[in-house]
Order: structure tokens, then sequence, then C-alpha cells
């Protein structure tokens, strides 16, 4: 139980890897808000247009308008300074520019709820997770089921080729892994399917 006297402002975090929910719960958390008839702002990233130009968007297809911005600081000018609760998702997109800006939404008595990647697709902290979960009231850590065995998932396995930190993509790009299944980078076999369109060898065609 949190024990708030005032218009206090904090900040809370939902971290994990895609398809754990995270976008699910963020939107639950606003439409708890919302019941609560407080004065909500959803934000996202402008170069996430994988399902809605302006909406938040779960793989689960669960939706909610949203502002969209091309940076962190935008937030700022777009922002209504009468919203008691601030949503952003896909944080991971932002870069470190969102951490003093969470902070500033914070510091004037707002509810911050951020979601976002923790790990990329070598499994490294992804800035500027780590720095708001330093900074964060609260934290939540979402995990998602492995596609290849059905256990707890906490990486994000990247499908297609490529060394750039980020490639906008959903189902078909990336899917989830746990720790035993992950393969940093791209799969082994697949790697070998992008260098080699599979022909038929010798040997197969000796079968
Ligand atoms: P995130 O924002 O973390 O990417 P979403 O909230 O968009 O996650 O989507 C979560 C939903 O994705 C789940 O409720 C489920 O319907 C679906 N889903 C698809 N693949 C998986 C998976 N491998 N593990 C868990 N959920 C999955
Ligand atoms: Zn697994």
């Amino acid at each position: 139980m949190h024990i708030v006297t005032g218009p206090l402002g904090w900040i809370e975090v939902v971290c994990g890897p895609m398809f754990s929910g995270k976008s699910e719960e963020l939107i639950r958390r606003l439409r708890r808000a919302r019941i609560a008839r407080k004065r909500v702002q959803v934000f996202k990233p402008a170069m996430d247009k994988r399902y809605s130009a302006d909406e938040i968007v779960s793989h689960g297809d669960q939706r909610m308008p949203s502002e969209v911005v091309t940076n962190a600081k935008e937030i700022l000018t777009k922002i209504d300074w009468r919203a008691e609760v601030v949503g952003v998702d896909e944080s991971n997109f932002f870069g470190l520019d969102l951490v003093d800006v969470a902070a500033q939404l914070a510091d004037s008595g707002k509810q911050v709820v951020i979601a976002g990647l923790d790990t990329d697709y070598l499994g490294r902290p992804f800035t500027p997770m780590p720095e708001l979960l330093c900074m964060a009231e609260s934290i939540t850590k979402t995990l998602a089921i492995c596609v290849q065995c059905g256990n707890p998932a906490k990486h994000t396995q990247r499908l297609v080729e490529s060394n750039d930190l980020i490639v906008v993509g959903a189902a078909g790009s990336y899917e989830a892994r746990c720790r035993r299944c992950f393969e940093p980078g791209i799969p082994k076999q697949d790697l070998l399917e992008f260098a080699r369109p599979r022909t038929l060898s010798k040997e197969d065609k000796a079968d």
C-alpha cells in the first residue's frame, strides 16, 4: 500500500521483453486512472507506426488513443499541465532524454507510467531503462512465454538480419525467448539461411 498525501508525483516503470504485456499493463493502469476521474495523457514515439499512427496498441489488440512525439523533449511541449497521469509507451525509442523529462513531470506532481524494453536484441540493458528503473518509485517486470519451450521469457529474440540497435518490427521480426533458448543477435540457423538460401546438396539428392 502506498500512503500518499497531496499531489505527490512519481514514476512507475513497466519493463520486460516484447510480447510480455507491457502495453496491456500500461493501458490497464491508464484506464483505471480514467475510472478514478484523473486527467490522463498518453505519448508514443512517432517512429513506432507498426499498428496505428495515433494509438498505443498491444499485441492482443487492446488500444488507447495516444499523442505522437518525435522525441522525448516534445512531450514537455505537448503536455497539458493539468494532466495528472502521464503514460509513455515504447520508451526505449526515446533515449536518455526521457530520463530528464520523466523527472520533470514527476517533480511537478504527475504520476508518470513508463513502459519499455529493458534489454536489446543482444540481451544488453537498453537505454534509458536502467536509469529510469533507478529513478522510479515503482517497478514491474513482465515476462513473456518462450516460443521455443514455453518457459517464462525475459529476452527479445531478433529474427531479421541487422546490427542496428533499433529495428522497428513485431511478430515475424522478433519473438520471445527464455534465458536458455535465447541466442544473442540472430539465431544461427536463420543466419545460415540469410547467407545461403537452402538448395539441395548432392547428398540430399542422393536420398
Ligand atoms: P508488449 O507491450 O510487452 O510487447 P503487449 O501488451 O503488446 O506486449 O502484448 C501482450 C500480448 O501478446 C499477450 O497478452 C498475448 O495475447 C500476446 N502474445 C503473443 N505472443 C506471446 C508470447 N510469446 N508470450 C506472451 N504473450 C504473447
Ligand atoms: Zn525457452
